[in-house]
């Protein structure tokens, strides 16, 4: 009894030591810094030694993994490894990069509830959308940097872009019939455990429904060694795909909350347990979250996916059932609200009638070359057919540098100065525009403007200032919803 009360307490001490040291350094992003702090408690131990343990190894280093469990505050949904490393030299970085393909293969439980074809199918559709997510936002640009004054560069002078070229081969096994890890490659778990994500489970959250881990960073050639776990969790394919192209995005250096599908809460929102249904299960984007707005691409902020939705309309609009649904019932095209959800200042200048149905739509387009000026366009149309256009130019706050969603990796590369060469750890981008929003300005209505801010908020977010309420009308659009009896 005594010696473990003072063993705890010694714990207790070295914990409140490391992790101090540990988020220090974290603030740093200092690589000697986090060095000294992992040898604080054990030299040879980071998160990926410790997930291969022994059991009895395990415990004793248990202290260890809680105090960089302690580093991230994004991890209740699906796969807090994510990537494996859980410090800013790993955390988040694309498990692979250059333009070779990338073997994996897939193993399943006997009870698994899709056959393995079906499985097959899910993956490979996975990646193939992940292929067509990145040429589509350009992400597929060599990770580099170049600035008036330095060149940024791989230590071996090689470029490379994430890879998105991925292949399935069969799974080898070892001579106790367990799966092993392909060297360079990924192994899909599902419903199947080895040692790897046994340990995960001991330590981790045990909720979870999926995890991405990678062994180690490999910061010569890029190229991990890694598994994806998924449960055997639901027998809905939309369900079970949304958590397979969760765990890919994670391999592709996707961050938590940068996309639908990368929603942090993803574990929460896809279980059978909840009863949410959403439109969008199994896809990367959905209509309400995108990645980011592109130019001239019209993005919906009244679609309301659902009759729940209109259901709860119709109880505003005719309390003693009293009017006929009718009215309502046009709004059923997916993009329009009903007009009474909206503010009555709001109605008026937009000239809508309280029973109608109206559809917002916002869109970017670059204004003169020379500028960096962006021309936002507010569009309401009706269903009847009337349509009213505002135009807002809007600005970035000038607060200091907002974190790109973009996915890179975070390692040691080569800087050029005029003056010097020097190595550098740093985090390299896939995509070098700053993120679109939040941006602010006014869109202008006659002779009126309104002030606006526009938000990524797990969606697009617009915000109008009504001044003669003096409140914020928000337009954002309705992602998911409660499934009911009556539906
Ligand atoms: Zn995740």
């Amino acid at each position: 009894m005594e010696s473990l009360t003072r063993t705890f307490k010694v714990q207790i001490i070295l914990f409140l030591l490391t992790t101090s040291a540990f988020l220090q350094a974290q603030a740093d992003e200092s690589l000697p810094q986090l060095i000294r702090a992992s040898q604080q408690f054990d030299a040879n131990t980071t998160l990926e030694d410790l997930l291969t343990l022994p059991q009895e190894q395990l415990a004793q280093n248990f202290l260890n993994l809680q105090m960089q469990l302690m580093s991230r505050s994004e991890d209740s949904g699906g796969g807090w490894a994510s990537n494996g490393g859980e410090h800013h030299l790993q955390k988040d970085n694309a498990w692979f990069l250059g333009a070779s393909s990338i073997s994996y293969c897939i193993e399943r439980s006997s009870d698994f509830f899709f056959s393995k074809s079906q499985l097959q199918e899910m993956v490979r559709e996975g990646f193939n959308e992940w292929r067509a997510f990145f040429s589509n936002y350009k992400l597929t640009r060599k990770l580099d940097m170049e600035g008036p004054k330095r060149k940024v560069s791989f230590k071996d002078g090689i470029s490379r872009t994430v890879s998105t070229n991925f292949v399935e081969v069969p799974c080898q096994y070892d001579q106790q019939g367990q799966v092993k890890e392909i060297d360079g490659g990924v192994v899909f778990l599902f419903g199947k455990k080895n040692s790897t994500i046994t340990n995960y489970h001991r330590v981790g959250n045990v909720e979870q429904l999926g995890v991405a881990i990678r062994k180690s960073y490999d910061h010569v050639n890029f190229q991990s060694t890694g598994f994806i776990w998924i449960d055997n969790f639901s027998a809905q394919r939309a369900r079970m795909k949304h958590m397979v192209v969760h765990e890919q995005g994670h391999v592709f250096g996707m961050k938590h909350d940068s996309v639908f599908v990368m929603d942090e809460d993803v574990a929460y929102k896809v279980s059978d347990d909840n009863n949410f249904a959403d439109d969008f299960f199994g896809k990367i984007e959905s209509k309400a979250w995108k990645y980011r707005l592109l130019e001239n691409v019209e993005y919906v902020v009244t679609a309301n996916f659902g009759r729940k939705f209109l259901e709860r309309a119709r109880e505003v609009v005719a309390p003693r059932n009293q009017r006929p649904a009718r009215t309502i019932a046009k709004c059923l095209n997916q993009d329009f609200m009903p007009n009474i959800t909206i503010p009555k200042e709001a109605r008026l200048l937009f000239r809508l009638r309280p029973r109608g149905c109206h559809k917002f739509t916002l869109k970017f387009t670059q204004g003169p070359r020379a500028t960096k000026v962006k021309i936002y366009t507010l569009k309401m149309e009706t269903l009847r057919g009337t349509s009213i256009v505002l135009k807002g130019k809007m600005f970035a706050p000038k607060i200091p540098p907002r974190e790109s969603f973009a996915p890179g990796v975070f390692s040691e590369f080569k800087v050029q100065t005029h003056e010097r060469t020097f190595l550098k750890w740093l985090r390299l981008l896939a995509d070098h525009r700053s993120p679109e929003l939040p941006i602010r300005g006014h869109f202008q209505h006659g002779n009126l403007p309104l002030a606006t801010r526009i938000t990524n908020r797990k969606g697009i977010f617009l915000e109008v200032f009504l001044p003669n309420s003096k409140k914020w009308w928000v337009l954002n659009n309705i992602h998911n919803r409660f499934l009911t009896k009556s539906l």
